[in-house]
Formats: C-alpha cells, sequence, structure tokens
C-alpha cells in the first residue's frame, strides 16, 4: 500500500492498481528494424516492484499521432512513459507535441546546453544549432539527467498524474531508469520500495512437470499466494507473489527456500541470473578456470561468460573450431577420431573438451558439435543432434541432444544444455568439496570415461 506520508495523489491506493502506460514511439520499430527492448525492460522493471504496465503502444514519429495517443494515454493512465524522439533532428518532435497537448510552455535551461557542449567538447567535436533543440525542458517539470548522451529525460507531475519522457537508444534510457525514474516513482508510493515477488530459476525440467513437482508446496497457501511460470530455452522460472499482503517478503522467502530444497539439481538460483552467471559464480567459488570449444555454436558459450564482468578471473578462453583442420590444429582431435567418427560425435566432443582444457591449461573444458540445420545431418545423427562433452578434474563424459528445430533455437539449447550440465557438475563438485573436508568423510573416487544419454 502507498505510506500515509507519500506526497502521491494516489495516496491510499495498492501499487497493484496504479494504471501505467507506456508509448514506445519510431517508425523503425513499425517497420521490425528495431526489436522494442524498452517494453521487456521497462515492463520487467516495473514488475519487480510491484506495478503492472496495463498498455504499450508503438506509435509513429508523426506529430499527429503523437498528440492523439499521448491525450488517449494520458486520459486512462496514471503515470504515462515515453520513449524516443527527444533527439535534436526534425523527425524528434515528442517533447514539443506533448508540451502542446498538456498545455505546458518550454523553457530553455542553460544547465542542459552546457551539459551538451561538454559532451561534444569530450568526443572532440562541434556542437551544431540543432542540438539546443535538446535543452528545454518543461516550465512545470523536471529534468532527468542523461549521462550517456545528449537529450536529457524529462519528469512532469500534472493533473494527479505523472509524465516521464526518456530518450530512445536503450544504453541511455536503461540506466536512467534504473538510478532516477524508479527511485523516483518508489518515493511518490507508486511503487514498492523493493522487490515485491520472490523468483525462483529452474534448469533443465518442462514447465508442467515442475508445477506438479512444486504442487504439494504451493498449493496449501490457496490465493494467499500467487504462482507465475515462465518457460524459456530449457529454463523455467516461478514468480511468487502476495498480491493481497496476506504474506510477507520472508514468508515469500521461506516457501521459495522449501522449493529449491525439494528441486535439488534442477534449483539454479534465486532472482534473475543467467545459467553462465550461476555457472561463473560456482567457478569462482570453487577457484576453477574453465576453456571452451564449440562448432555449432559459433561462440555464443564463450560469449555467454564474457558477458559477465570480471570473467577474466576463471574463463581461460574458448575456440571456434568449425572445420576438420582447425579442430587438429588448435585442439589436437586426432585426424583418425575424426575420420572413424565424423565431427558430430561424441568422440569428438571428448576429444575437443579434453583438447581445449589441456591446450588452455584449464580445470574444466566444455565442447559443443553438431548439426544446426536446416541442412546438413545424417540419418543417424539428423539435424538438431548435438552432442556436448565436459572435461573436468575427475574425468571427461560426453552427452547427447536430439532437440529439432530453427538454427538459433538448436543453437541456444545447445548452449544451455552445456551450461547446465557444467553448473550441475560444479553443484556436485562443491558439495565433494565440502564432505571431502568434513571429519570421517572419504573422498569420491570416480572413473573417468565417456557416457551417452
Ligand atoms: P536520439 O538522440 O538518439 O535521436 P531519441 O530520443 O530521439 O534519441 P529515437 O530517435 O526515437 O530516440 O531513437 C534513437 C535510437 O533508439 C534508435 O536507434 C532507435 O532504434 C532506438 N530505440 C528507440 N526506441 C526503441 C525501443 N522501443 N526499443 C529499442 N530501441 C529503441
Ligand atoms: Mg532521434
Amino acid at each position: 500500500m502507498l505510506s500515509s506520508s507519500s506526497q502521491s495523489p494516489l495516496a491510499g491506493r495498492s501499487v497493484q492498481t496504479v494504471r501505467y502506460e507506456l508509448i514506445t514511439l519510431g517508425d523503425e520499430l513499425l517497420l521490425g528494424l528495431t526489436a522494442n527492448t524498452h517494453l521487456t525492460f521497462i515492463g520487467s522493471a516495473l514488475g519487480r516492484q510491484g506495478a503492472r504496465l496495463t498498455r504499450n503502444v508503438t506509435i509513429t514519429d508523426d506529430a499527429e499521432a503523437i498528440a492523439t495517443q499521448f491525450r488517449e494515454s494520458w486520459a486512462r493512465s496514471d503515470v504515462v512513459i515515453t520513449t524516443g524522439g527527444l533527439g535534436p533532428t526534425c523527425d524528434d518532435r515528442t517533447r514539443e507535441v506533448i508540451a502542446g497537448v498538456l498545455g505546458q510552455e518550454l523553457v530553455f535551461e542553460e544547465s542542459i546546453r552546457e551539459a551538451i557542449e561538454a559532451r561534444f567538447k569530450r568526443l572532440g567535436r562541434t556542437m551544431t544549432e540543432n542540438n539546443l533543440k535538446q535543452a528545454y525542458r518543461f516550465s512545470r517539470g523536471e529534468v532527468l539527467p542523461n549521462a550517456n548522451g545528449t537529450a536529457p529525460g524529462l519528469w512532469v507531475e500534472q493533473d494527479g498524474r505523472v509524465l516521464v519522457m526518456l530518450p530512445g537508444p536503450p544504453n541511455e534510457l536503461n540506466p536512467m531508469l534504473i538510478e532516477q525514474v524508479l527511485p523516483r516513482l518508489a518515493r511518490l508510493g507508486l511503487l514498492a520500495e523493493r522487490e515485491a515477488y520472490v523468483q525462483i530459476r529452474t534448469a533443465g525440467v518442462g514447465e508442467s512437470a515442475l508445477e506438479i513437482r512444486l504442487q504439494p508446496i504451493l498449493q496449501p497457501h490457496g490465493s494467499a499466494l500467487s504462482i507465475a511460470f515462465c518457460a524459456h530455452a530449457g529454463q523455467v522460472d516461478v514468480r511468487l507473489s502476495s498480491p493481497t499482503g496476506e504474506r510477507s517478503l520472508a514468508q515469500l522467502e521461506a516457501v521459495a527456500a522449501e522449493c529449491a530444497q525439494s528441486l535439488g539439481e534442477d534449483f539454479m538460483c534465486y532472482g534473475h541470473d543467467s545459467l553462465a552467471k550461476v555457472c561463473a559464480d560456482l567457478l569462482r567459488a570453487g577457484e576453477h578456470t574453465l576453456a571452451v570449444a564449440e562448432t555449432a555454436t559459433g561462440g555464443s558459450l564463450a560469449n555467454a561468460f564474457t558477458d559477465i564482468c570480471g570473467a577474466s578471473k576463471f574463463f581461460a578462453g574458448g575456440c571456434v573450431c568449425y572445420s576438420n583442420e582447425s579442430k587438429m590444429q588448435l585442439l589436437d582431435v586426432p585426424e583418425c577420431l575424426l575420420a572413424q567418427h565424423g565431427a558430430v560425435s561424441a568422440e569428438n566432443a571428448v576429444a575437443m573438451a579434453a583438447g581445449v582444457a589441456e591446450r588452455l591449461g584449464a580445470d574444466f573444458g566444455l565442447a559443443i558439435t553438431g548439426f544446426a540445420g536446416p541442412c546438413g545431418g545424417t540419418k543417424e545423427n539428423p539435424v538438431g543432434t548435438i552432442y556436448i562433452a565436459l572435461y573436468t578434474p575427475c574425468g571427461v563424459w560426453s552427452r547427447k541432444l536430439c532437440q529439432p528445430g530453427p538454427r538459433p533455437t538448436v543453437k541456444q539449447r545447445a548452449v544451455n544444455g552445456a551450461l547446465d550440465w557444467l553448473r550441475r557438475e560444479l553443484v556436485r563438485s562443491s558439495r565433494r568439496t565440502a564432505d571431502a573436508t568434513a571429519p570421517g568423510t572419504a573422498d569420491c573416487q570416480r572413473i573417468p570415461g565417456h557416457q551417452q544419454g
């Protein structure tokens, strides 16, 4: 609920009932040239803090379209967020059009001009006259500074409503939303101060099977608990919340912990971390290093790790070995092995994982080889066949995945399958280490070899 000290005109209403609407502007969005990532970014950021976007409308940069849409959204919403069209060029009209609809004057703000000029100076460029268009703010409004671009955001409170205008480029908008907009909305009581739900991430279990497994824990809570499942690429997330406020955050966390406990290794993490991030944390905690080798996934596996800040602490490197020659030259895969078993085989996957770990001096080696399609494949190994292999200090194993589908889907599933296998092995390895250091527990013995399945 909104705090009683809130200055919001909406005081007394719960955060869930605040009507948020997002207007995304840009011809490039409607032409399908740019994916509307603002919807996912803003929608999920608000959702995490208990609020819901009620609508997202995407419109052209045309002045009439902006005015018509804004009038409509403003009339039915409590908070309107617009994105795009704040830049210096003639197709950037959002500021002027909306000022007109709200009957606000645009006033020149010297501090914005100075910031734009300073930015141009830092980049060694000369500021052109049209940039000054961005130095205007609403007469009854505030400026949201933009650390990564020239167009600042604008904040207006009027008619018992809030208007937030943000620039189009995601690298500018995203930090402005997180650092400035969300805290301001929370201060007004329009968002919860912190996460409003608890999320558990799982890997390797289907959505329907997961629901059945969690039913004994979740069902007894009845309508006090709201449960939402979200499946994506080999992972399923479960969000637990209490819209009626019957369960506190601590109680939600206790239910989540019970779920995690019952899921064992299928539980991946709490919150929003990626599979690669979970593996990275486990590698760092165990002071292990990793090297990867890939064919069909073309560097996506390595990319998943280099997306993580500080990856050099655990990530030795990776090889994309598409041709047989590159597998022989870079990973020491024997020519006779490739001739006998082919590049898409358990034997080659094992040789790649061992080869890359040994070449790069890493504790763990993870390899992927397969047919991503749509062409290629054999009777025995049709399109969608992927072999992954994992080299560990205890031995090296391979595993076959058969999941036909479009090329990007096969690649994504291969990467996630490999990451999840690594994650499970690292979890087991950390348990073995803990057990080995516990008094009276024997060291585990593992026999090197490889298995399929
Ligand atoms: P600029 O100063 O860059 O002109 P702007 O506020 O005028 O910023 P636009 O011109 O509308 O914004 O868009 C700038 C860039 O941001 C474009 O590359 C555009 O594709 C991207 N962009 C705009 N809206 C979205 C969106 N909804 N999702 C992802 N990218 C977007
Ligand atoms: Mg623009």
